[in-house]
Parts: C-alpha cells; sequence; structure tokens
C-alpha cells in the first residue's frame, strides 16, 4: 500500500477514537511491561489516561533509549543557504508575501560559513534553503556541498521536494541525508497553510521521503511541524508513516524531528499549541514504538526543556543555531524563526557532559570520534 493511501485510511475521527478506546492507568501500565508495542498500544500512551502517569512513560523510554543509543548525544548546526521562495506557507518567516530582507548566499559567503562553523567544532550539517530553483536550483546546491564536503563529515539537505533522479545526483556528490517534513498530516490544514506555491501539492510532499529512499539515502528525516493541527493526530500519523518507512526501505537508517511553532511574527497565531506536557508525552510515545530511530530537538525549544530532554529519548541536538543565510557572520538578512536556546556548542558539550553523557561532533564514521 502507498503512504498516500495508508494516511487516507486514518480520519481524525477514527484515531481520536482508537486513542481513547476503553483506556486506564491499569491497561498503560501493563503496556509499559511489552518489550515491543503494537500501534493500538502506541495510540493508548497518547491518550488523557496516559498523562496521569508520564513520568512512568518518560523512564521507559529512557531506558529504551538507554539501551538502544547508549549515553550518547550527537551535534549538528543548520545553514540556511537562502531565504528567497515562491511558497506562501503562512508560518514560516520567509513566506513570499512578507517584506523581508532577502538574500541567497554565493559560494564566497558559503565557503566563509563554513569555515566559521568548522572552526567552531561542527562536522554535521544541514543545508536549507526556500523553494525557489532560480535562486537555489540543483546546480547551487550541487556547488554547495561540493564545498561543503570539504570540510564536514556529514552534510545532510532540508530543501525543497526533488524527483528521485535528482537525488541521486545529490547522493552521487556525496549527500549524506536527507530532511523532509510533513508540516501536517491533516489535508484540510496543509490545504489552508500551503495556499500557493509548488508545495500546496501534500501529496507530493508525502511521497518525498519515498523518492529519498529510492534514491538511496542512507539517511531520511522526517516530522511534523507542531502546532498546526491536534498533536495526537499528527503523532499517530508520524507513527504510520516511519513504520511504513522501515518496512518499505529497511536499508535506509531514520530520524525523527519534533519542530515546535515558533512563529516569526506577531499576525501568526498557533492554531493548536502544544503544552510542554503533551510534547514531552508525544516523543515519549514515539520512542516506545520507533525504538531504532534517531530522535532529533533544535533550538527552537527552551534551553531548559532541553536539558532536561538531554538524557530522556533524544539522541542528536542543534547548538548555536541561526536561522538566515548568512547568520553566522554577520546578520545581514532576515531569519525563519526566532530561536529559543542561544547557547553555543561549547556550552552544549558542558551541558551534556554534565548529564555523563558522551558529546559526539562526528558520528558518521566506523569510529565514533567523541570529544575529550
Ligand atoms: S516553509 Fe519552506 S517552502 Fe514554506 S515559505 Fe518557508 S521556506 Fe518557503
Amino acid at each position: 500500500m502507498k503512504i498516500t493511501e495508508l494516511i487516507n485510511n486514518y480520519s481524525y475521527a477514527d484515531i481520536l477514537k482508537k486513542i481513547d478506546n476503553n483506556n486506564n492507568e491499569d491497561k498503560i501500565l501493563s503496556i509499559l511491561q511489552k518489550d515491543k508495542i503494537e500501534f493500538s498500544d502506541f495510540l493508548s500512551l497518547l491518550s488523557d489516561k496516559a498523562l496521569n502517569i508520564l513520568p512512568s512513560i518518560v523512564q521507559k523510554s529512557r531506558d529504551v533509549t538507554l539501551k538502544r543509543f547508549g549515553k550518547v548525544i550527537s551535534f549538528y548546526v543548520p545553514i540556511y543557504l537562502s531565504n528567497e521562495c515562491l511558497n506562501q506557507c503562512i508560518y514560516c518567516g520567509f513566506n513570499a508575501k512578507r517584506q523581508i530582507i532577502r538574500k541567497t548566499l554565493d559560494i564566497n559567503e558559503i565557503d566563509k560559513e563554513f569555515i566559521k562553523l568548522k572552526n567552531t567544532g561542527f562536522d554535521n550539517v544541514l543545508l536549507l534553503t526556500g523553494e525557489d530553483n532560480n535562486k537555489a536550483g540543483l546546480d547551487y546546491l550541487k556547488e554547495a556541498v561540493n564545498l561543503a564536503k570539504t570540510y564536514f563529515t556529514f552534510v545532510g539537505l532540508e530543501v525543497y521536494p526533488m524527483e528521485t533522479e535528482e537525488y541521486k545526483e545529490l547522493l552521487n556528490i556525496g549527500v549524506d541525508g536527507l530532511t523532509i517534513y510533513q508540516e501536517t498530516y491533516d489535508k484540510t490544514t496543509y490545504d489552508a497553510m500551503h495556499p500557493s506555491g509548488k508545495k500546496k501539492d501534500y501529496d507530493r510532499r508525502l511521497t518525498t521521503p519515498d523518492r529519498a529512499c529510492m534514491a538511496g539515502f542512507r539517511k531520511v528525516g522526517i516530522g511534523a511541524l507542531l502546532g498546526l493541527f491536534d498533536w495526537k493526530y499528527e503523532a499517530a500519523m508520524i507513527a504510520l508513516h516511519l513504520n511504513y518507512l522501515q518496512k518499505t526501505y529497511w536499508k535506509t537508517e531514520f530520524t525523527l524531528g519534533f519542530p515546535r511553532i515558533n512563529p516569526p511574527a506577531s499576525d501568526f497565531k498557533i492554531p493548536y499549541p502544544v503544552q510542554d506536557k503533551y510534547f514531552i508525552q508525544l516523543i515519549s510515545a514515539l520512542r516506545l514504538y520507533l525504538p531504532e530511530v534517531g530522535f532529533l530537538l533544535t533550538t527552537r525549544e527552551k534551553p531548559e526543556l532541553r536539558n532536561n530532554l538531554i538524557g530522556l529519548m533524544i539522541t542528536q541536538v542543534s547548538a548555536g543555531s541561526k536561522t538566515s543565510p548568512g547568520g553566522y557572520l554577520d546578520n545581514s538578512s532576515d531569519e525563519q524563526f526566532h530561536v529559543s536556546d542561544t547557547r553555543e556548542l561549547k556550552k552544549m558539550i558542558e551541558v551534556v557532559k554534565s548529564k555523563g553523557y558522551e558529546a559526539v561532533i562526528k558520528d558518521w564514521e566506523k569510529n565514533f570520534a567523541s570529544i575529550k
């Protein structure tokens, strides 16, 4: 079954009904005793009843994370190459309609950012753009990637959806991973949030991870932008989607990101704000259902919450992030969203170490290179 059909099989009402189906605390505690949980168990963990025993769920998800990943947190840094975009995603600071300072870095500017971040200590970078093929098309990306590979061991991309053949071209020059968030799995909300531009096409976005896997990327990341729709439905669809990808593309390693909306401007009202306790419930439940998947946490989250989640279910964090092109050098263009945790890599390494964890900069080659 294709992912589009699979997602279509579950309506919002169905999912809510299944989540609330005869759940009680004893039933949820018995789920926590299982070595492997089913999708129906996972849905129970999203229920209000489960919230009453959240500390037990968090503890179990911490144990599962430790068993699978050990006491290790790895680091990456996002690099925005361009904030030019033809889409109008209404939650985004780069929305084509917004009057902001636009910039696409040229190769010399990209080189300067790479040198700065390499000197800071990063070895895993995520290159990002908006969607404007005239400004940051495939050739532009290839030039940036070729340069990035001269500095960094792991180069990932978070850009607009492409065709499998285009992904193969990127793969052939050394791109290691691709991240593509569905934003929201609810079709009605998706349509409302993406009124124009290529991103309007829900199915094309939903099938992008398939094309990335078919091209042969070794690492593919998915997720939803939390706050656009009911987090319970998003969590259920993320679980289904990831499970489908794991079964279909067993050679690929998958990651999940948990971006919570951080509005770029005061005129965007978050439709379904996700409180911290639900955010933690969502991540914990997903950990128990998807024990093999790396979990990323960005600087959208506040320092206190990030400190708490390191050592629970998170396996990778960004640090010192800027969300504007050229942001690591001079901040001369506008950002996509405000960063809540501004701590630099060095400080974050101290946090990780203070928890008795190993801070890993390079985790792609066989031998881990930890920071002494
Ligand atoms: S979310 Fe991406 S595609 Fe949408 S406006 Fe922002 S940069 Fe463009």
